[in-house]
């Protein structure tokens, strides 16, 4: 397992993560993603949305605006209850939530400080809409994308002739004003969330409670995550949030232990009856079968995408010692891989230009594919291995004056295998497949 140090380091050094606003300091707890984070947290999201979305009839994506009508957030609960405790310690004056800090002890001066009574702090941004500070223009950034999705409930439901279950997704930012953001991109207070909201009948939301918390679990094995570095933990009934009748999370063994992924709630029929309340819409269903009118239950897997990127880092990474040298290797699965195959003419010699770009033409349409000539091979190699790309071509002499081959060398085993460049397209597909 790396450290969280080395994480940082590699992220920065190649091009995955930046510190927000760096060139002024940065700001504390902001990244930004560099070419080869945004390629990896896009491929997070295709595969999020491609499995929970496209693949299934039961479920529709949606992209709601960030920012909405505040009464939605009165009637979600969140102006009242989406708090967590902070206390201030009164010798160095930095502010902590209570609940993570043991003994209430303050964890920067460490010497038994005198920490303030708890008070609940609210976590939503607020600003103001229109070009005047007044009264009644506050507005909020929104805490989770999930309240775009109740609000369109009806929508979606009449326009796509849904019945009963079935579910809406969605990916986007997300922000909160977190007392104690950290652990890198972990915990920070702008994120990227990608939830989904299943409608279901009341009396079944127990059993599809279970049905989504095997499929996240399943979903993250399947984009590469360790089945060992994974495991379930159900909410006390005191850290369940406000509105949730039941929850558990999804908890990766990070460099610092573990930490939640993603949480599954089952949040009843709270935020609909509340949207209806509040609005004066009726957010019921009918079911036509049994002439019944109820208000669903809601099942949520609600999920971070840039969490999901750190775990992904964190489990791929690996240091290998080869013929004395250590070579760094993200083991990433050639699925979310930023880079798919590394085009690498031997030498910048002329003679191997016009077949390298002709191939990296032709390669660069149908995968991820980058174009290097720069330095030793060796050195590209390593490049390569420290991004996770698990193919690297090569064209040397041979390949113009003799045979018409290249090589292809598979980035876990090393090996490499000589191909006709005819068949290339199929062996790059045969090779990515073997990983
Ligand atoms: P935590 O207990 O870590 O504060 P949470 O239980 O409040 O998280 P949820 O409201 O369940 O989080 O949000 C769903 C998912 O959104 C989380 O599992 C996580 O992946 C992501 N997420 C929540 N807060 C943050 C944050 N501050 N930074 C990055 N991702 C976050």
């Amino acid at each position: 397992m790396p450290t969280l140090d080395q994480i940082v380091s590699l992220t920065k050094r190649r091009g995955f993560i930046f510190q927000g606003s760096e060139v002024y300091g940065g700001l504390r707890s902001v990244w930004d993603f560099g070419p080869l984070g945004i390629e990896l947290k896009r491929r997070v999201k295709e595969m999020w949305w491609h499995h929970m979305i496209q693949e299934r009839e039961d479920i529709e994506g949606i992209d709601s605006a960030i920012l909405m009508h505040p009464s939605v957030w009165e009637a979600s609960g969140h102006i009242s209850g989406f708090t967590d405790p902070l206390v201030e310690c009164k010798a160095c004056h930095n502010r902590f939530r209570e609940d993570q800090i043991e003994e209430r002890n303050c964890p920067l001066s460490k010497s038994e400080c005198d920490l303030t009574e708890s008070k609940q702090f609210n976590l939503m941004f607020q600003t103001h809409m229109g070009p005047v500070k007044k009264e009644g223009s506050e507005i909020y950034l929104r805490p989770e994308t999930a309240q775009g999705i109740f609000v369109n409930f009806e929508n979606v439901m009449t326009s796509t002739r849904k019945k009963i279950p079935f579910g809406i997704g969605q990916i986007g930012k997300s922000f909160r004003n977190e007392i104690t953001p950290g652990n890198f991109i972990f915990r920070t207070r702008e994120f990227e969330q990608m939830e989904m909201e299943f409608f279901c009948e009341p009396d079944k939301a127990d059993e599809w409670f279970e049905y989504w918390i095997n499929f996240s679990k399943e979903w993250f094995i399947n984009i590469g995550l360790s089945e060992d570095k994974l495991r379930k933990r159900a909410h006390t009934d005191d850290e369940k949030p406000h509105y949730a009748k039941a929850a558990l999370d999804i908890e990766y063994n990070f460099p610092w232990g573990w930490g939640e992924l993603e949480t599954i709630n089952n949040r009843s029929d709270h935020d609909l009856k509340s949207h209806s309340e509040k609005s004066g819409k009726d957010l019921s269903y009918f079911d036509e079968s049994t002439k019944e009118r109820y208000i669903p239950y809601v099942i949520e897997p609600a999920m971070g995408a840039d969490r999901t990127v750190l775990a992904i880092l964190c489990d791929a990474y690996r240091e290998e010692e080869v013929d004395g040298d250590k070579r760094t290797v993200l083991r990433f699965k050639p699925q979310i891989s930023p880079v798919q195959v590394a085009i690498l003419p031997l030498s910048k010699n002329e003679k191997l230009a016009e077949t390298s770009e002709e191939i990296y033409k032709s390669l660069k349409s149908e995968f991820r594919a980058q174009f290097d000539n720069t330095q030793s091979i060796g050195k590209r190699y390593r490049r390569q291995d420290e991004i996770g790309t698990p193919i690297c071509l090569t064209i040397d002499f041979d390949t113009v004056e003799t045979d018409n081959c290249v090589t292809l060398r598979h980035r876990d085993t090393m090996d490499q295998i000589r191909v006709k460049i005819d068949d290339i397209k199929n062996e790059i597909s045969k090779m990515l497949k073997s990983f």
